[in-house]
């Protein structure tokens, strides 16, 4: 699997910016990542870093991964398809989140098409059109992936026709492609039981070269649930063998990988505490073999600090 692109959700903070993702990816095994910007639920955003942006820089070529297979998640709580009072804060927003995956050299940006909170699908759609439109121009160089969605509440993109109709109304089609989310298809009503046919389907709706990311996660919920909860790889609903088949389909083959998997719990002197269980899912996928002790051995390897 030379050209498998593997890495997790890893976080950004104010003090070490990129180069404390790097470090983090780098700790789980993994060459490429993705992250947020600040807290995934608030638009509070600190100023770049350059010198931190440049020594990041360094250490992903020292350690061959590929700034272009790297991803940022624009926050969740952006949401373009309800034209209410925060329509256009949302868009200035957006925009300036742009700025910033620019600045840090990033091309990927993964993004929920959003809500439209009892608008309707259709007026949803529109309105996410008309706000693409408006925050991307002719100077744009980072790449929106419109992430599929489980179809909780009145989430906009639960169908593969839905995001096909917002990329059909792009004024820079070649700027906006898609980011598919394993366990949200699943919740959706997609089946990954069959890959083939759904890379069929996907690319008869949408087009396979319009995938620029993957999310991969198992989920713990029924297939058509439309839940949205994640699961650790290979223990959720979905399971090992359909997560590994899309992981190394030939046609897959080049888009980042990106896992999305609840951390791992643990009671540590009557206190709750939680671990990343990246490192081990990593291993597992390229060792392309089932970890019947996948949470014990999270368990047993954060013990010791
Ligand atoms: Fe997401
Ligand atoms: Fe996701
Ligand atoms: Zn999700």
């Amino acid at each position: 699997m030379e050209e498998l692109y593997i890495g997790s959700h890893v976080s950004f903070q104010r003090n070490e910016q990129l180069l404390g993702s790097v470090v983090e990816a780098l700790s789980y095994g993994a060459n490429t990542f993705m992250f947020y910007t600040g807290a995934p639920q608030n638009t509070a955003r600190a100023s770049i870093d350059l010198e931190l942006t440049s020594l990041a820089h360094k250490l992903m070529k020292e350690n061959n991964i590929d700034i272009q297979k790297v991803v940022v998640h624009a926050p969740y709580i952006i949401n373009l398809a309800n034209d209410n009072d925060k329509y256009e804060f949302a868009i200035r927003f957006l925009k300036e989140e742009i700025a910033r995956v620019e600045m840090l050299g990033v091309e990927l940006l993964v993004l929920h098409p959003g809500s439209h909170v009892g608008l309707g699908s259709e007026k949803g759609l529109e309105n996410i059109i008309q706000a693409l439109n408006i925050v991307i121009d002719s100077k744009t160089n980072v790449k929106i992936c419109l992430e599929t969605m489980a179809g909780k509440g009145s989430e906009c993109g639960k169908t593969f026709e839905e995001i096909a109709l917002i990329l059909k109304g792009m004024n820079y089609p070649d700027k906006v492609g898609v980011c598919l989310d394993t366990c949200h298809i699943h919740d959706a009503g997609y089946s990954l039981q069959n890959l083939e046919d759904l890379l069929t389907q996907f690319d008869n709706i949408i087009g396979l070269s319009k995938l620029w990311v993957l999310h991969i996660n198992d989920s713990k919920n029924e297939k058509g649930s439309h839940k949205d909860r994640h699961e650790n790889f290979g223990i959720g609903n979905i399971g090992f063998e359909n997560l590994m088949n899309i992981i190394k389909h030939p046609k897959l083959k080049g888009i980042p990988k990106i896992l999305e998997t609840p951390y791992v719990s643990m009671a540590d002197n009557l206190k709750e505490k939680i671990y990343p269980p990246y490192k081990f899912e990593i291993e597992m996928i390229k060792n392309r073999k089932w970890n019947h002790n996948l949470i014990e051995d999270i368990r047993n390897y954060y013990k010791k600090d």
